[in-house]
């Protein structure tokens, strides 16, 4: 039986053989809960307060404290709450896209681990019964290989011990990419493209959503607005970064 004090030696002497390698520039570093080395890092700006409580957009000012946003006062999201671990530019959009278009799993993992983490840290997801990912279509599934929001609410579910979910939120329709369109056509081009399989699993739950990047929230509305119509309780919204 290989215990966790086993590994972990197996894994310093691993270390020692093939010390890790930054996913971004190949500059090899010794810190291995960090994401990428310290000079990646340095271009990674962690998103912080003061933000919006529900949309968690984070206020131009860097002055005062965290408040509703005009917008999510004048008319509020289906979701909870949204919360992003980062901006999405500098190391974080580069690390999103090797992961997402060049199929680089490694950095897929990391990113994963890292946002389980940091969600485990500063949120507070106690009495939430299902992790889910935003789907993928199936042709689009099968274009990529993998479904990168699987791959991080998989860490997520794990980290914060609750029961991960990937077959009851489905997409039914391949709408065209939302990358390039603006607020309103985006949200028309994903209006009515997702379904929920079974009503049964989500009644009465606390859902956490994960996906990888928050553009305006019309994804992850539409998911959260469908899932709270099939009866989900609340859904919660978890965002590697923002725009
Ligand atoms: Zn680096
Ligand atoms: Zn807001």
């Amino acid at each position: 039986m290989i215990t966790c004090k086993s590994k972990k030696i197996a894994s310093s002497v691993a270390d020692l053989v093939f010390p890790p390698v930054c996913p971004l520039c190949g500059n090899v570093y010794h810190n291995e809960s960090s994401l990428f080395c310290s000079d990646c890092m340095a271009h990674f700006s962690f998103i912080s307060s003061p933000f919006c409580h529900i949309c968690g957009r984070p206020f131009m000012s860097t002055e005062g404290t965290s408040h509703i946003c005009s917008s999510c006062i004048l008319s509020p999201p289906p979701y909870s709450h949204a919360r992003a671990l980062g901006h999405y530019d500098g190391a974080l959009l580069d690390a999103i896209h090797f992961f997402k278009y060049r199929g680089d799993m490694r950095t897929g993992e990391k990113l994963g681990a890292y946002i389980a983490a940091w969600a485990y840290d500063t949120q507070d997801y106690t009495g939430y019964d299902y992790v889910i990912p935003v789907p993928l279509h199936r042709k689009r599934l099968r274009e990529r290989g993998f479904n990168q929001s699987v791959i991080l609410a998989k860490q997520v579910a794990k980290k914060l011990s609750l029961q991960l979910d990937i077959g009851t939120l489905v997409k039914k329709i391949d709408s065209r990419p939302q990358v390039g369109l603006g607020r309103k056509h985006r949200k028309r081009n994903i209006k009515g493209v997702f379904a929920v399989v079974s009503d049964k699993k989500i009644d009465g739950k606390r859902l956490l959503l994960v996906d990888d990047v928050f553009t305006t929230g019309s994804t992850v509305g539409e998911c959260s607005r469908l899932l709270i119509r099939h009866g989900a309780e609340e859904v919660a919204v978890l965002t590697l970064a923002r725009t």
